[in-house]
C-alpha cells in the first residue's frame, strides 16, 4: 500500500509559526497519510500531535519524530518520543535512535548554510537520507540524491515547513505492509520509500522579508 507522508515539519515547539492543531489541520485537508512534526532537538510537537488525533480521531498517522542538532550536522529520527541531546556527535545520536528503535535520516546534507552534513562518513551511518527538502536549492537536493544511491539508504522527502501552508510540499511516498508504526519505519529502513514534492525556495524567501 502507498502512502503519503511529509517527514520534515516544524511547530512552534521549536522555530515553527503554526501550532500542532494547524499544522494536522491542513495536513488532513491535503490528504497526506503521515506526518512527522520534526522540531529541533524536542518531540514535544510530535507528542502533541499524537495526543490531538488520537483525542480527535482524525484519520492521519503521525510518525513521532525530531531534527537533532549534532555536532555534525542535523539529523532526522523518526519512530522516537524522547528526546536526544543536541550536540553530541552524529554517530552517538544514530546509535541512541537505534537503541530507541528509531530510523535516521540525514537532513538536507551538504546545506552547510542550515547544518546540513557535509561529511560523506555521515552518509555511511544513517539509515536514510533526505533527498528531497522542500527548501533547499535544486543543487542540494541532486547531490544527496546522487549519493543516497551511492551509499544504497533509504530515501526520505519532506517540507521543513515552518508555517502549515507549507505542510506537504515535500512527500514520501513510503510502501507498507501494515499500516503501524513498525511497519512504516520497517518499509523505511528497507528502502521502500520514493520522494516527490515542489520546491518552496521563492515562497521561503519571501516569508523573510515580511
Ligand atoms: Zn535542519
Ligand atoms: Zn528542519
Amino acid at each position: 500500500m502507498l502512502l503519503k507522508a511529509d517527514l520534515h515539519i516544524h511547530s512552534n515547539h521549536s522555530d515553527g509559526k503554526s501550532s500542532v492543531k494547524e499544522i494536522i489541520k491542513v495536513a488532513v485537508e491535503r490528504k497526506l497519510d503521515i506526518i512527522s512534526i520534526t522540531d529541533h532537538n524536542t518531540v514535544n510537537g510530535s507528542l502533541e500531535a499524537l495526543e490531538i488525533v488520537r483525542e480527535e480521531n482524525l484519520p492521519i498517522v503521525i510518525l513521532p519524530g525530531i531534527e537533532i542538532s549534532t555536532a555534525q550536522g542535523h539529523l532526522l529520527a523518526f519512530g522516537v518520543t524522547k528526546d536526544v541531546e543536541a550536540g553530541i556527535e552524529m554517530g552517538e545520536a544514530v546509535q541512541i535512535v537505534r537503541e530507541l528503535g528509531g530510523v535516521t535520516s540525514l537532513a538536507h546534507p551538504f546545506q552547510f548554510y542550515r547544518h546540513g552534513a557535509v561529511r560523506l562518513c555521515c552518509f555511511e551511518i544513517v539509515d536514510c537520507v533526505e533527498v528531497f527538502n522542500a527548501k533547499s536549492l535544486g543543487i542540494f537536493n541532486k547531490l544527496s540524491d546522487f549519493f543516497c544511491r551511492r551509499f544504497e539508504k533509504g530515501r526520505t522527502a519532506g517540507s521543513d515547513a515552518h508555517k502549515a501552508e507549507f505542510v506537504g510540499y515535500g512527500v514520501t511516498v513510503i510502501d507498507v505492509n501494515d499500516v503501524s508504526l513498525d511497519g512504516i519505519l520497517k518499509a523505511l529502513k528497507s528502502g521502500k520509500s520514493e520522494v516527490k514534492g515542489k520546491t518552496v525556495m521563492l515562497g521561503h524567501i519571501l516569508s523573510k522579508l515580511r
